[in-house]
């Protein structure tokens, strides 16, 4: 190593990943791998080596997040590792928040093109931290630990590791926050910092990260629990070249990723019919009243449309072409925030198997438009909550690759999307009593990774148990919530009727839940969801979308003398229209349409009511088996009157045995008149168009609806065409004129 190189036979790690992206680039394999001879050679030996590494990093998050980790990190395993080649590129994962695997990629491949190797060094026993999503990340609260791992002077590769973290600074207490506009409102930012060397994280970089977050505790915790992490995998991976052989080692990681890049194509010609797949989603920004910044005082919609193109070789193209402006809102996304958010889903349904690597990755094609929410292009922006616009959208890709799973024949593997993760409660507050007087909490529930999931064409989609970005997802026990969330204790949790989409197979379900404050005084309190427009792109062939969500608070309540006087409090608000709230409680009662909050301010015995969202449903409803309606009535999935007007199923309650039974007779007689309802309701499609066109032409559409369109007119020529030909408009329609 006389030059210093720290790369394979005296290159720099600059010269392997120039030599790594040209190969792909004039082969479309990796490395231009022609044959997976290792593979060939001795399959038993390939496997093993691979189910080996892939325990070690399974093994390392388990230990991990129990040595040191936060509540939110140690309950729903908020974190996840990989194993990276030299180059940056994914070979092996673990379970857990996959969504920051290839994120990580980004930022070792950041490193390297920004000369890490000579300035500040990379060196065995180096720890290196990020958080900037200009550098892979989906969001600053997403806080990377990466490590060198060198055998015999050589970088043999990249152990890196991912928390979610409870607070990450920012202005306002919270993990995904919803009023920031700029760069400088997302908290604390790390861009590929070295943070350490020796194996030791060093106690200046400690001393100044803790005082840059609202949670030191658990910042540190989180710190160890990565680096103790990485630590594990690279003596695994030690280990494992010590047995196997460092010629086996280094040929072994670029096969496998080869290898995960053809499987992924296997499986996109097994699965998906070669076409052109396409879905429209949709998300309502309402900034307008709550926003405290002159700059984001604007209420917008975003245009989310997803167009995937799949390939006869097995390739995918996808685009968000015709996709809306960036906004000054939190919903801006970066690169690895789109890839992250695009691998995880793809490893969900198509490529859950084998070999879960960056040859996913490889094998797609994408197109984010600059300018668009998806591609900014200006890094003062806030990316904080980028999940804003990427959850939704991404219900499109599931939409897609669901015509095309339906088309071969795997009706099982239907999914035509997911309800949104949004923050149902957020903020944070200082005890003002009780043996905590004084100490700050933060309020960064993650229950909100329990929501209902999209029907697939045979069964009904899981109740309150999925999310887009973490396929192990899991809605926590509220004591553990409860743990660091201090101030705000649960009174209810509770299933919320009538959430899940109709259809002969219903989405799933979800559930709500009622909390107070307590022992703290003057909390900042916000959240986010959708509320304005359905979320994602709906059910599939007659399923309906699900609920939207809406949001509750009540100030200045009487709830004290409740408890005192030991009377009924609301445990939910099961009919909005003849609300338990306003029953029971004295008070401010606020409710919202829809589901953003910007943060306010709440006290003591305030109370606040948040449902969580259903998924999509598939079919038509009126197909739904009877008996499984009369379980939905009896499981309180849905009411009577929803039954009754959607489903076409009559039921009565039994005062005595406490259920539902089913009236057959009225329920065909009631099935009849919504197919004949239905058919008098029917107008020929030249009606419906011109009825459709008649609001453009006329200014029938909001000023949010115009602007969106107006965008995604003047943002893609392509987009524009399809748009103006589909309504028969000039081609300088809505143009922008300078
Ligand atoms: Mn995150």
């Amino acid at each position: 190593m006389s030059n210093n190189k720290i790369g394979w036979n005296d290159k720099s790690l600059k010269e392997m990943l120039d030599e790594s992206e040209s190969l792909f680039k004039d082969t479309g394999r990796y490395f231009g791998i022609e044959k997976l001879s290792l593979k060939e050679e001795d399959p038993f030996r390939y496997e093993r080596a691979y189910a080996s590494l892939r325990g070690a990093l399974v093994s390392a998050r388990e230990t991990a997040l129990h040595v040191a980790a936060s509540p939110i990190v140690k309950e729903i395993g908020e974190l996840c590792f990989g194993l990276y080649t030299p180059e940056g590129d994914s070979l092996v994962v673990s379970t857990g928040i996959l969504v920051h695997i290839h994120t990580m990629s980004e930022a070792m491949k950041f490193m390297i093109k920004n000369n890490y190797e000579e300035d500040p060094t990379i060196n065995h026993g180096d720890i290196f931290l990020n958080n900037d999503p200009e550098c892979g990340n989906v969001h600053t609260t997403d806080v990377q630990t990466i490590i060198p791992i060198f055998w015999e002077g050589e970088l043999i590769g990249w152990a890196g590791g991912v928390t979610h973290q409870i607070d990450i600074g920012g202005i306002s207490p919270g993990h995904t926050l919803v009023s920031c506009v700029q760069r400088f409102d997302d908290g604390v930012y790390y861009t590929c910092l070295k943070i350490g060397s020796n194996d030791k994280i060093w106690n200046d970089h400690m001393q100044t990260a803790k005082r840059s977050v609202r949670t030191p505790m658990y910042w540190e915790l989180d710190e160890k629990c990565r680096l103790s992490g990485d630590l594990m995998i690279r003596d695994a991976v030690l280990d494992f070249i010590e047995r196997e052989g460092v010629d086996y080692y280094k040929k072994f990681v670029r096969e496998a990723i080869e290898e995960g890049r053809q499987i992924m194509q296997l499986r996109v010609k097994e699965r998906l019919i070669p076409g052109r797949y396409r879905a429209a989603s949709f998300m309502d920004l309402p900034f307008k009243d709550e926003a405290w910044q002159p700059i984001a005082k604007v209420n917008r919609i975003s245009n989310q449309p997803l167009e995937i193109i799949v390939r006869e070789d097995g390739s995918i193209y996808l685009s968000f072409d015709g996709a809306s402006k960036w906004g000054h809102n939190v919903a801006n996304c970066m690169k690895g925030a789109m890839e992250g958010g695009q691998w995880v889903l793809l490893t969900q349904i198509l490529i859950y198997r084998d070999k879960v690597n960056d040859g996913a990755y490889l094998a797609v094609e994408t197109n984010y438009p600059p300018g668009t929410w998806c591609n900014p292009g200006d890094p003062y922006l806030s990316y904080q909550a980028p999940w804003g616009n990427l959850i939704p959208a991404y219900t499109g890709m599931m939409k897609c690759i669901s015509y095309g799973l339906f088309s071969r024949g795997f009706r099982e593997e239907v999914v035509p999307g997911y309800s949104f993760t949004g923050d149902a409660i957020q903020g944070g507050g200082i005890y003002s009593a009780g043996p905590l007087k004084g100490e700050r909490w933060s309020l960064s529930t993650f229950e909100i990774s329990g929501q209902g999931l999209g029907a697939s064409a045979v069964r009904d989609g899981l109740n309150h148990g999925y999310a887009m970005w973490n396929p192990e997802a899991d809605l926590g026990d509220v004591e553990t919530w409860d743990l660091f969330q201090g101030g705000v204790v649960y009174l209810a949790r509770r299933i919320k009727p009538n959430t899940p989409g109709h259809g002969k197979f219903r989405g799933g379900a979800n559930y709500a839940g009622v909390a107070f404050i307590a022992n703290s005084k003057q909390i900042d309190f916000f959240g986010a969801r959708e509320g304005m427009v359905f979320h994602g792109c709906g059910g599939m062939h007659g399923g309906y979308p699900q609920a939207t969500g809406y949001r509750l608070y009540a100030k200045n309540t009487n709830l004290k003398d409740i408890f005192q006087q030991q009377k009924p409090y609301p445990i939910s608000d099961d009919d909005p229209s003849d609300g338990d709230f306003e029953k029971l409680i004295e008070g401010e009662i606020t409710r919202k349409h829809n589901a953003l909050i910007y943060p306010i301010m709440l006290d003591n015995y305030d109370l606040i009511y948040f449902p969580m969202g259903g998924g999509p449903g598939y079919g038509d409803p009126l197909e739904r088996d009877p008996e499984s309606v009369n379980q939905d009535l009896n499981d309180g999935y849905y009411t009577e009157d929803i039954v009754s007007n959607v489903y076409g199923v009559v039921a009565q309650f039994d005062d005595e045995k406490e259920e539902w039974n089913i009236d057959q007779e009225a329920t065909k007689k009631r099935r009849d008149d919504i197919l004949n309802e239905r058919k008098q309701k029917s107008v020929p499609f030249e009606e419906f168009w011109n009825r459709e066109r008649k609001k453009i032409t006329d200014d029938g559409l909001s000023e949010q609806v115009k602007t969106m369109y107006f965008e995604s007119l003047n943002l893609s020529e392509n987009w524009a065409k399809e748009f103006r030909e589909f309504w028969d408009f000039p081609d300088d329609f809505l143009k922008e004129v300078d």
